[in-house]
């Protein structure tokens, strides 16, 4: 196995396009799915004489970014300019950081080591760019169309040092990562809409050699799946090449995902040659150390933090808070939802049953979901104190889902109040014993399985609002 005989070593480039209404250097808006070329100006557009002005907001959310990754944040860092020719590229230059980016260090923590001591991935830099235009190949036949849209958006580039050992690792690297800025609220770190994009790079050595071997760089993948894949199609490809008495040559490479192989990338970017040079246009950008230290105070609950806190507060076991932090906002629905009722346990399967259930169904939005947190608590302490079935709750839900009353108002309205009247649940037992008279036979025959048939009956009669403890009773009594 070439595993044994040689390590895995990797570093990734993330980029990452912060939450921002306007680009970095214009005014020009950074929604999504505009139609080509509408969010432009002669800024973004390159005309002559235009000048770029830097958006604070970027600033400020790339030293967020910077500080939740443990970042030292460089009190002065120097916009460059990275010089080369590409169509969607009008300027000829991409903004960037060089040799003075904003932060520096940092660490993500990705799990733990054998014997349990943090696995550390250490953040080389984070520094602010721009993003290019996009070329578009496919809708016009022979001929490509430039969409500049995206042109001046901005960006952070996280370059992790090279210490992901395995493809796995790479992913856990990722995963992380995304939700660390996920929870920071930098971005919206989706794939699909472009917003995180990674690139890997990629050498093979032997075990215990600490000389780094020649690394490639691999491309264009569109998830993390594809990034652990690529790496280990990449891997492959080096070991046997070596073994094969071949060198590693350092190039470009983009991952195929239908071939699931990498190949050489057609343009040549070989020689990394970009003629850094300051950018004149923008001066040096200096933050007010108070503001950092701001900041740094006012930094959101990052997720590990939060992890420990929910599962210790809330007496939930670790994979079920793993399934609440899927997103910050379902964090946030839950712990409300939890401390309005007082019941974590009944939260986290209302929020993980019925709640993420309903939006599934019907491609909801939580934050435009209709049954607001204190609602739900109102109708987990209905529960609680026995005024609304189990069963009834769910129906109450639902229509709570529909009209965005509360949970109250609804089961007084939809008749659903628990029914612990014994005179009404007797009469609901008779009527169903008389419809079902084969059943009831054979249970008064002394067939106590049949119970729970019967009970459903009851139940279905009742409309849910049946006490079911009392059904239970009152059938014993009958079957004597
Ligand atoms: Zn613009």
């Amino acid at each position: 196995m070439s595993r044994d005989r040689y390590e895995m070593v990797v570093g990734l480039e993330v980029h990452v396009q912060l939450r921002t209404r306007s680009k970095a250097f214009c005014g020009c808006s950074t929604d999504f799915g505009a139609p080509p070329n509408t969010n432009t100006c002669p800024v973004c557009l390159a005309l002559p004489g235009a000048l770029p002005v830097l958006n604070e907001r970027a600033a400020e959310l790339a030293t967020r970014a910077a500080l939740g990754l443990g970042c030292k944040i460089n009190p002065v860092s120097v916009f460059a300019r990275k010089n080369y020719f590409y169509p969607d590229l009008p300027k000829g230059y991409q903004i960037s950081q060089f040799d003075q980016p904003l932060a520096t260090g940092g660490s993500v923590v990705i799990g733990k080591t054998a014997d349990g001591k943090d696995l550390q991935i250490g953040i080389t830099r984070l520094h602010m760019e721009e993003d290019a235009g996009k070329s578009i190949h496919d809708r016009y036949p022979g001929a490509t169309a430039i969409d500049l849209n995206r042109s001046g958006v901005p960006l952070i580039e996280i370059v992790s040092e090279p210490d992901i050992r395995s493809s796995a690792g790479a992913g856990a690297y990722l995963r992380t990562l995304k939700q660390i800025l996920q929870y920071l609220d930098v971005s919206d770190v989706s794939m699909e809409e472009g917003s995180l994009r990674v690139d890997a790079n990629i050498s093979v050595r032997p075990p215990g050699q600490t000389k780094l071997g020649t690394k490639t760089e691999v491309k264009n993948m569109n998830s993390f799946s594809a990034v652990e894949r690529a790496l280990e199609a990449e891997f492959e490809r080096q070991t046997r090449l070596i073994d094969s008495g071949g060198k590693v040559e350092q190039q470009t490479l983009l991952w195929d995902a239908t071939q699931e192989t990498v190949r050489p990338s057609r343009t040549k970017e070989g020689s990394h040659d970009y003629r850094y040079f300051p950018e004149p246009d923008l001066r040096p950008l200096v933050l007010d150390v108070k503001r950092v230290e701001e900041a740094q105070k006012n930094l959101p609950e990052l997720p590990d933090a939060r992890r420990m806190r929910i599962a210790q507060e809330y007496e939930i076991a670790a994979v079920e808070v793993d399934q609440l932090m899927a997103t910050p906002a379902l964090a946030d629905y839950f712990e409300a939802v939890a401390r309005a009722s007082g019941d974590g346990k009944a939260a986290y399967n209302w929020v993980m049953g019925e709640v993420t259930a309903t939006l599934r169904a019907t491609g909801g939005d939580l934050s435009l979901f209709r049954v607001r947190p204190a609602d739900l608590a109102q109708l987990l302490n209905l529960v609680r104190d026995g005024t609304v079935s189990h069963t009834a709750a769910k129906r109450v839900f639902a229509v709570m889902v529909e009209t965005g009353k509360p949970a109250a108002q609804v089961a007084a309205d939809e008749g659903l109040s628990q029914v612990g009247d014994d005179g009404a649940i007797a009469s609901w037992v008779d009527e169903v014993l008389s419809e079902h008279p084969e059943e009831a036979k054979r249970y008064m025959a002394g067939e106590k399985k049949l119970q729970g048939v019967l009970v459903g009956f009851v139940m279905k009669k009742s409309k849910g609002r049946a006490d079911p403890k009392r059904v239970n009773q009152l059938l014993s009594t009958r079957a004597g």
